[in-house]
């Protein structure tokens, strides 16, 4: 087989077969594919695209270019996946939710890169809380009390690491096979028998509109299928940050805010219909029968009490648990009206320059930075008003920040519809 023949037929918007997808796939992760022909293969995808069968057979080549976690000891496993948004912490609510109701949550989580926060960060700004446990105390914690979350490991998926560093540089990110394999390539080899996808749709999200999310949500729903895992995807709103806090502790501090009956409303909704599906597709339930148990452990305290356990089995406590940082700005609106949109990219890009991300993988997070908005979508707002707070502990220049933010949001003299869930694809 010669990979010159192979782009050849890319080119000429051919198919190719199961052994030519494992052919460049393998040959590209040992190097013996160089970058400039993949970089072409990239390109030729990019514009072509590519079929069911084809996807499915590049997802399943880069999953079994690294390990498989085993989670065959564990029955009704379910895990979700979002595909990248601000204020997002939906895991730290769904997780110890549907622990409480007889799943098993067994998960594997990233960090944070660019203007998107990452499970992992957030949990590792509790003090104590360890996110590297082995194989024996993960599974081990999964039986005792059903959920354990966990960093990713070195191994899993090494063909979509390689890709998608060449992808980044070769203006090939966006397109819905190599997205799609991408991501499914990382699920499959995490284990879980059920997923939820949280497609995310707007300016903060990757997928800015609808029909291109659902294009990318079916597609994933369809590899799952075809690879064993029931899967669903929800495409939800991230035109808007999700939540009011963003930054790693303030997260945790939101989350636990929603797990005691509190909290902002839109991460509420988002978090009990995301929980709902998961709980429905993984113990075999109508949606309508789950969102009631669901609420019955949000609102009865059982998800918080579930929330302290897994955070304690982990090494970490909640007791004592506060933001501290060292300096702190409030932004006061300067115009009147409704704020009608506020761009999420740069509220996650602002969020990032006051210490609560990184740009670069070796950067260093300040864990009690971030933005708390006081006003979000809908809400009225008076010159003078204070608008939002940005917190962090390093010396920053706050002018530069406040004017960033203000340009971000949008006033009007109306309010604005906002649908938060905007479909649930399951086909
Ligand atoms: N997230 C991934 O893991 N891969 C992509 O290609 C895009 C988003």
């Amino acid at each position: 087989m010669k990979m010159y023949d192979i782009l050849d037929k890319k080119r000429n918007n051919l198919s190719l077969t199961k052994q030519e997808i494992e052919f460049v796939v393998n040959g590209y992760t040992n190097g013996e594919i160089p970058d400039y022909q993949m970089s072409a293969l990239l390109m030729a995808i990019c514009i072509n695209g590519m079929n069911e069968e084809e996807i499915t057979n590049l997802t399943i080549s880069m999953t079994n270019s690294g390990s498989k976690i085993d989670l065959s000891e564990l029955s009704n496993t379910v895990d979700k996946h979002s595909t990248g948004g601000i204020g997002d912490k939906t895991t730290l609510i769904i997780a110890p939710i549907v622990a409480c109701l007889g799943c098993n949550v067994a998960k594997m989580s990233g960090r944070g890169l660019g203007f998107t926060g990452g499970t992992i960060d957030k949990l590792e700004s509790i003090p104590g809380f360890k996110t590297k446990l082995s194989r024996e105390e993960f599974i081990n914690q999964v039986k005792n009390i059903h959920v354990s979350v966990i960093g990713q490991s070195e191994n899993i998926a090494p063909a979509d690491k390689k890709i998608y560093a060449l992808r980044d540089v070769t203006s090939t990110v966006e397109s819905i096979p190599l997205i799609a394999s991408s991501i499914m390539s990382k699920k499959i080899a995490s284990g879980a028998k059920n997923l939820v996808l949280d497609v995310k749709v707007g300016s903060g999200a990757f997928m800015k509109d609808v029909e291109s999310a659902k294009c990318l949500a079916s597609t994933m729903v369809k590899i799952g299928k075809n690879c064993g895992i029931n899967t669903v995807a929800v495409l939800t709103n991230m035109d808007i940050p999700l939540g009011n806090k963003i930054g790693n502790l303030l997260e945790v501090e939101e989350a636990i805010e929603i797990l005691n009956n509190k909290g902002p409303e839109d991460l509420k909704a988002v978090c009990i219909c995301l929980a709902s599906t998961m709980n429905s597709i993984t113990n075999g339930i109508s949606y309508e029968e789950s969102f009631n148990q669901v609420k019955e452990v949000l609102e009865s305290g059982k998800a918080y009490n579930k929330f302290k356990e897994f955070v304690e089995a982990q090494g970490g406590s909640l007791d004592n648990l506060v933001n501290n940082p060292k300096y702190s700005y409030e932004i006061k609106s300067i115009k009147e009206g409704y704020i009608t949109n506020i761009n999420s990219e740069n509220i996650g890009k602002i969020s990032v320059s006051l210490g609560a991300g990184r740009l670069n993988l070796n950067d260093e997070i300040d864990y009690t930075a971030g933005v708390v908005m006081n006003k979000k979508i809908n809400d009225y707002v008076n010159i003078g008003e204070s608008i939002a707070t940005l917190y962090t502990s390093r010396e920053i220049d706050f002018n530069s920040l406040e004017k960033e933010y203000l340009n971000s949001i949008q006033f009007s003299n109306d309010k604005k519809e906002v649908v938060l869930i905007i479909d649930t694809i399951s086909e």
